[in-house]
């Protein structure tokens, strides 16, 4: 059990290092349209509660020991391997999207459309590679209020941000997205795959 915490760790720490230096760059860079409403700043915030905070006191007390479960071994191997899956998918997706990733929903000044790289399987790979990371974690911290409470959170968050998002790619983007969105699906690639 204390494997999988680790691992869980090393997976949350493995993530901010990839974000750093796309948080870095998003910060100096020059933004012209910016949609985030109060709701989704208090779900990002719960997110942090939900990945960090929560996991954190779970980890380093003894505090939620009563909500403990326990689950046979292989499952916590699964969630490593999940977890792992889900860091590629994060990495590939910001390395795909380069200067185009914002933590917000926003349109840059020299905003393009990404279709090539992971963005060829599905639109929204670094949401896919959240909902992998989230099931992983109730593999890895076994625990009725650590473990699930990423994707409880992500869920709601995951709804709102996904159709904001579209609405907002299309009145960008326009045809070249809804062309898009026609060869290529959300989270789950489409089959036949489609490749030019
Ligand atoms: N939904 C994507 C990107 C998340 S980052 C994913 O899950 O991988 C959020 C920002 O990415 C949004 O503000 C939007 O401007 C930008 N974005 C989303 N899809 C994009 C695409 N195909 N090309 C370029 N930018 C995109």
């Amino acid at each position: 059990m204390l494997a999988f915490k680790i691992a869980y760790w090393v997976g949350v720490i493995a993530q901010i290092a990839i974000r750093a230096p796309f948080s870095k760059a998003w910060q100096s860079g020059q933004k012209t349209t910016q949609r985030i409403s109060l709701i989704e700043k208090v779900l990002l915030g719960l997110l942090m509660v939900g990945n960090l905070i929560i996991p954190l006191i779970f980890s380093v007390t003894g505090w939620l020991d009563f909500a403990n479960y326990s689950l046979p071994a292989w499952m916590g191997w699964l969630g490593v391997f999940l977890f792992a899956c889900g860091l590629f998918i994060f990495a590939r997706s910001h390395i795909d999207l380069k200067s185009n990733w914002s933590p917000s929903l926003e349109i840059r000044k020299d905003h393009t459309l990404v279709t090539n790289g992971i963005y060829r399987y599905v639109r929204h790979p670094m949401y896919a590679s959240q909902w992998v990371s989230a099931l992983a974690q109730i593999l890895l911290l076994q625990n009725w209020l650590a473990g699930p409470i990423s994707l409880i959170v992500f869920i709601p968050s995951y709804l709102l941000r996904v159709r904001a998002e579209e609405k907002m790619m299309l009145d960008t983007f326009g045809d070249q997205y809804r062309e898009y969105m026609k060869k290529v699906g959300g989270v789950i690639p489409k089959w036949p795959a489609h490749h030019d």
